[in-house]
């Protein structure tokens, strides 16, 4: 990024701290209706709610340089104690940053919030607010434990409490971009020379050439030169949640719904607090932006079925904008043993992902018994055969039963795997949106190549991430 001054929009002018006033009837009771997706006031039932930032949506291709909202600030302070007075009655109301932004003043119960953006990082951009309702959380959450419960956690079923399941907003950062690209390298597309047609037709072994596992591959030199758009990588802004294969399973979420922040969205709901800066973002998002742009030249490479070897990947980008959400989830959290482990649910799409605990007696149980049938199994496999020694039928089944015996040592593992989902990343590649314009082809061909030993060209990255 050659321009370093850094344009910030601001997203918090017309945030005061203090109390949401109802435009129909002054009231200072608003709170968020997830059954209307709106924010209504409770006294006249007025509704209304906010737009995205204008800014914020702007096209980035007409953007130039970096943008960022003002809710990126870097974070100098911890959140703290905020003291209020109340435009209701006058009273002073203490609200603590670290736990809640909003606060019922205790005499005249008008909700007074915490909206002015500060050094602390608390207050972001934009959010997402719930639209999957709590009820249907606790139905979701219990239909997946319920799933899982024969080889489940007793403990963890007796302790199950639907009352802990929480709304969450969790801290996210948004990246856009736009720029140019130019990829060089070299692909191969595999070929039927006429010498293997003929060896293939007076050879006496029909498939000489599939069976010698030998490729041969024409060679073109190519580059793909365009301009691209992404719009909002979505990055973990808190380093505890960073990375974590829990929440990158419920991914992604209908971020382009984002509003203008306000406290009173948050209403009843709990958040974590962001922690990390948009500069230490900035390495990981050029890697996503290299995987996005690998990713999004698939259509052009088609015919190089041997793969594309890219050498040369410049990479501009022109304009790039950053902005701070916050995203919701249901959360069933519950500590086994020193480790928190959790049960999340999307709060937009409901998509549903987490860690029962397994039962290591019933597991390890069910491991003995299916280990001691499949002993059974081959002795009388065996005796059967001893007594048909030219059988092969016999043969195949010891063996494929052999097999079966050493998968069973892994079944713990094996069951652990699927019950936790331990592998889950984000596939950002996939989820973020992008498109490519003004794309020019250059594909020179360059000669043959025979004989080869792999299906995949020497240095295949056409597919190849950098997380
Ligand atoms: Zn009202
Ligand atoms: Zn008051």
């Amino acid at each position: 990024m050659n321009n370093k001054k850094v344009k910030i929009v601001n997203t918090n002018q017309d945030n005061k701290d203090g109390a949401l006033i109802c435009p129909s009837c002054s009231s200072s009771d608003v709170t968020y209706d997830i059954k209307k997706k709106v924010l209504k006031c409770n006294y006249c039932s007025f509704t209304f709610d906010e737009k995205p930032n204008s800014e914020l949506i702007k096209s980035i291709e007409q953007e130039n340089g970096e943008i960022r909202g003002s809710g990126t600030i870097n974070i100098k302070k911890n959140p703290k104690k905020v003291s209020l007075i109340c435009s209701g009655c006058g009273s002073k109301v203490i609200i603590n940053t670290e736990e809640t932004l909003n606060q019922r003043c205790h005499w005249c119960h008008s909700i007074l919030s915490v909206n002015k953006q500060r050094e602390d990082g608390i207050i972001p951009d934009e959010i997402l607010p719930f639209s999957i309702e709590k009820e249907e959380a606790i139905r979701k959450i219990e239909k997946f434990i319920q799933k899982k419960k024969i080889f489940g956690n007793n403990k963890f079923y007796k302790e199950y409490n639907k009352e802990k399941i929480i709304g969450v907003y969790l801290p996210y950062v948004l990246y856009d971009a736009s720029g140019h690209a130019k990829l060089k390298g070299e692909g191969e597309k595999f070929f039927y020379p006429f010498r293997r047609i003929l060896q293939t037709i007076f050879s006496k072994n029909e498939n000489i050439y599939k069976d010698s596992k030998v490729y041969d591959a024409k060679v073109y030199k190519i580059s793909r030169d365009f301009d691209f758009t992404l719009n909002q990588l979505s990055t973990e802004s808190n380093k505890e949640y960073q990375n974590n294969n829990i929440i990158n399973s419920i991914m992604p979420f209908d971020t382009e719904n984002c509003v203008q922040y306000n406290s009173n969205y948050l209403y009843g709901y709990r958040y974590v607090i962001r922690n990390i800066n948009i500069e230490e973002l900035k390495k990981k998002a050029a890697k996503q932006v290299r995987g996005i742009i690998r990713y999004s030249m698939h259509p052009y490479i088609k015919k190089y079925n041997r793969g594309v070897h890219w050498k040369e990947e410049n990479i501009k980008i022109n304009s790039e904008r950053w902005t701070t959400v916050y995203l919701p989830v249901w959360l069933y959290s519950y500590k086994e043993k020193d480790e928190i482990d959790y049960i999340i649910v999307n709060g937009r799409t409901g998509e549903i992902n987490g860690k029962v605990p397994l039962n290591k007696l019933v597991n390890d149980l069910s491991a003995i018994v299916l280990y001691s049938f499949e002993i059974v199994l081959i002795i009388i496999i065996i005796i059967f055969w001893i007594n048909n020694p030219y059988n092969k039928i016999f043969v195949v089944a010891t063996v494929l039963i052999g097999i079966i015996m050493v998968l069973t040592l892994f079944f713990p593992r094996i069951l652990k795997l699927i019950y936790h989902r331990t592998k889950s990343r984000h596939f950002y590649e996939k989820e973020t949106k992008h498109s490519i314009k003004n794309i020019i082809q250059e594909d020179l061909y360059m000669k043959k190549r025979y004989n080869l030993k792999n299906r995949k060209i020497e240095g295949c990255n056409d597919s190849k991430l950098l997380d």
